[in-house]
C-alpha cells in the first residue's frame, strides 16, 4: 500500500537493523485518515470471506482493527495482555513471547466475544517472529471458530514469522512488507509496492 509505505519512509525511525519505530502514526500518536485507508484496504481484501469478527491484540492492533471492522460492519475484539492471569474460567488464554520487549504475557479474550460460529480475521500492527499471531490463532482455535486469514499492517519479511505462518497454509495480507532495515533505511519487497 503506497500511502503506508510513503508514511513509513517519511515518519518511521529505524532504531536498529531489526526494529522500526512508528510512534508518530501507529504506536503512540495515531493518524486517523491513514487508519481509515488501512481499514478500507483490509476490508476490500477480505470482503468475500464472510468475516464476522476481527481479533487483535491491545494496544496497537486496535486502531487498524477498528477501522477494518467499521468498513466490514463487524465488531473488533482485542485480546488483553496481562503478566499472569488468575481468574481465567470465562476466558480463552494463550502465552505470547515478545522478542522486542523480551517478556512473556498471557493474553486473554472473554468467551462472550468469540464463538464457534465466528469467521475471524486476525490482525496486528507488526509481524516479526509470529509469536503474537500464533497466540491469537491459538485463541481462535480454542473458540472453535474459523480463521479467514491474518491482516498485518507492517511485516518485517526478513524475520521468520511470515514464512512460518504461510507454510502452515494461512493466508496473510500485508500492507507494507519490509525487506531490510540495514544502514538506517527502510527497503520494501517489490510485490508490496502497489
Ligand atoms: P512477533 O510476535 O511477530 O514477533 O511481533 C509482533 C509484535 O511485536 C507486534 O504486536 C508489535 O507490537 C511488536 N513489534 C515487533 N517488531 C516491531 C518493530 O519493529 N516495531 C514496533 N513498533 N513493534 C514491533
Amino acid at each position: 500500500m503506497k500511502k503506508l509505505q510513503d508514511k513509513i519512509i517519511s515518519d518511521g525511525k529505524v532504531l536498529s537493523e531489526s526494529v522500526l519505530k512508528v510512534d508518530s502514526f501507529l504506536n503512540h500518536q495515531i493518524d486517523p485518515p491513514l487508519m481509515q485507508a488501512i481499514g478500507e484496504e483490509f476490508a476490500s481484501r477480505f470482503k468475500e470471506d464472510g468475516i464476522t469478527k476481527i481479533l487483535t491484540l491491545e494496544s496497537s492492533g486496535i486502531a487498524p482493527a477498528m477501522m477494518t471492522g467499521l468498513v466490514l460492519g463487524v465488531p473488533a475484539v482485542f485480546a488483553r495482555k496481562r503478566k499472569s492471569l488468575t481468574l481465567v474460567d470465562h476466558m480463552y488464554t494463550a502465552s505470547v513471547h515478545s522478542f522486542t520487549k523480551n517478556e512473556t504475557n498471557d493474553i486473554s479474550v472473554s468467551k462472550d466475544f468469540l464463538k464457534k460460529e465466528d469467521v475471524v480475521l486476525v490482525m496486528d500492527d507488526f509481524l516479526a517472529n509470529g509469536q503474537a499471531a500464533l497466540g491469537l490463532l491459538d485463541i481462535v482455535e480454542q473458540a472453535g471458530a474459523k480463521l479467514a486469514g491474518i491482516g498485518i499492517v507492517i511485516e518485517k519479511g526478513f524475520q521468520p514469522g511470515g514464512k512460518l505462518l504461510r507454510e502452515r497454509g494461512i493466508r496473510i495480507e500485508t500492507l507494507a512488507n519490509i525487506s531490510s532495515l540495514e544502514n538506517g533505511s527502510v527497503s520494501f519487497y517489490e510485490e508490496a509496492n502497489i
